[in-house]
């Protein structure tokens, strides 16, 4: 399929017409994609290599990226929404650089296409509308190394750097993201509806989630009670795999919270290198509310947010019950997830104090969170694969804090019936090798800057493959370097 064969079926501007306004992209010039995702346009049922060789469609492509021409059935809008920003309610909020430009048809399923720098809307405030290299590639490939790992999220067809700077703390390259989500919808459009007293139209924007997106909820009892129901286990079980694969989101505003359970809006997110809980990749967030270790906590506090807005819609104690659903959920989700990257495929009572004690092991030594799993996942009780651990976390395989672990690991491996063959290899399919780490991150922004997107791609690549060994690229593992300052990230 063309770019040219894409369908459009835009029901948010079927909306009430205060739900966004109509706003055409303003144009980049000298618009340059630099990469374009097979998994993206895959979703769309689009054809990369021709995306990249047939020349009629890296044109329309590259004009769409550009804000330049739209697709017929495109109809662009600027969604209004609300949200909680750092605690405090925002009523000024909605897309203010960013357009969702038309919802595609595939198959039975849709695909909201939202051009990111597209130019300032009604709900810009200050902002200029635009998106710089930096942020743009940031979250391009966080798209990719999340659905890599099979972490909902959403994902990018393209990335495009434009000839026009654009000043932040320095002066920056433009670029644009065409982003792609099956929905873009978030808290903050519920909380909005609320605020503004509209139960009859957030009854109408609900039951277009249910009808669109989640059609077997139709038949539920309760359908609105489910659908909040949903959202609640979704939520758990998407910040259940962001702490079991070591993921700060770091700006869990409820803007930023996708009704559909998706991770959305990455910023100054970082996958933590060595493992420390109460990382805070965002400078800008002095009190650590968005710490890796809050982010249970504030998934949970947006959870409630929602409750509350929904209180229109349906009866207190019914959410109340629902949001006492959302700890245990998310307990569960995770002691499976970290059972999976720990070689324990059945379930004993102890297991929850062997992880417990194996994170404590790693924060002590400082370890390197994604190679000690690796590491991990080699152990078979031999000197040499002992030693591999000891180098995963930096110590003697002597040091005494590793060879009680390993006694306690050894002793509760007694119990699985898998060999350690058998087990190296599912630690290997749930372990990722290549992980979007903030440095490599730099780097390949650093070339794209220069003019250089190869590293781009390759790093792309990987991160959509994580599980897979590719020899020739172990640069792409490394972790920073110990003494290595760390980068700043802010919004
Ligand atoms: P974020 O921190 O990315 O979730 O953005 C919060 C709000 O600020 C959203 O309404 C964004 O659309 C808006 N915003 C952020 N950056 C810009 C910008 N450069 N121009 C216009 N609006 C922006
Ligand atoms: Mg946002
Ligand atoms: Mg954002």
């Amino acid at each position: 399929m063309t770019l040219h064969d894409l369908r459009f079926d835009n029901a948010w501007a079927t909306l009430p017409d205060d739900f966004f306004t109509r706003v055409m992209p303003t144009p980049w010039s000298g618009t340059r994609i630099l990469d374009i995702s097979p998994l993206g346009a895959d979703q769309l049922g689009l054809d990369v290599d021709a995306l990249w060789r047939d020349e009629n469609e890296h044109a329309a492509l590259t004009a769409l990226m550009a804000g330049r021409e739209l697709l017929s059935g495109m109809d662009p809008i600027a969604q209004k929404y609300t949200g909680h920003q750092f605690g405090s309610y925002n009523p000024a909020l909605g897309d203010g650089r960013g357009l969702l430009l038309g919802e595609a048809v595939t198959g039975h399923s849709f695909v909201d296409l939202h051009l990111k720098g597209a130019g300032q809307t009604p709900y810009s405030r200050f902002g200029d509308g635009r998106a710089v290299l930096r942020s743009s590639i940031r979250e391009y490939l966080a798209g990719e190394a999340m659905a890599g790992l099979g972490i909902p999220t959403t994902t990018a067809l393209a990335v495009a750097v434009n000839d026009e700077k654009v000043m932040r703390e320095r002066v920056e390259p433009g670029a644009t993201l065409l982003r792609l989500a099956e929905s873009h919808v978030r808290f903050g459009h519920f909380e909005w509806l609320y605020q503004r007293q509209r139960p009859e139209d957030m009854k109408r924007l609900a039951w277009h989630v249910i009808d669109r997106y989640r059609p077997s909820l139709r038949d539920a009892n309760a359908p609105l009670e489910a659908l909040f129901a949903d959202t609640v286990a979704r939520t758990a079980d998407l910040v259940a795999a962001w702490q079991a694969y070591g993921f700060v989101h770091a700006v869990m505003n409820t803007d930023n919270m996708s009704l559909l359970g998706l991770t959305i809006d990455y910023g100054p997110y970082a996958f933590m290198d060595r493992y420390q809980p109460r990382l805070v990749p965002n400078h800008t967030d002095t009190e650590g509310r968005y710490a890796f270790n809050q982010q249970p906590g504030v998934a949970l506090w947006n959870l409630a947010v929602l409750a509350q807005s929904l209180t229109p819609l349906i009866d207190v104690e019914r959410l109340r019950e629902t949001l006492d659903t959302f700890e245990p959920r998310l307990q569960a989700t995770y002691a499976r997830q970290m059972r999976n990257r720990m070689g324990l495929a059945c379930e004993r009572e102890e297991d929850h104090e062997l992880v417990s004690s194996w994170l404590a092991l790693l924060e002590k030594h400082g370890a390197d969170f994604h190679g000690a799993f690796l590491a991990l996942g080699d152990y078979d009780g031999t000197a040499t694969t002992i030693e591999k651990v000891a180098n995963a976390l930096e110590c003697a395989p002597d040091e005494a804090s590793l060879q009680q672990w390993l006694q306690r690991y050894a002793e509760r491996l007694e119990h699985e019936t898998r060999t350690h063959r058998q087990r190296h290899a599912d630690m290997a399919s749930v372990n990722p090798r290549y992980v979007l780490r903030t440095h490599l991150a730099q780097s390949v922004i650093e070339s794209a800057e220069a003019g250089d997107s190869e590293p781009l791609q390759t790093f792309r690549q990987l991160l959509a493959d994580p599980f897979t060994e590719h020899p020739g690229y172990e640069a792409w593992q490394q972790a920073p370097s110990r003494n290595a300052p760390p980068v700043c990230l802010s919004c």
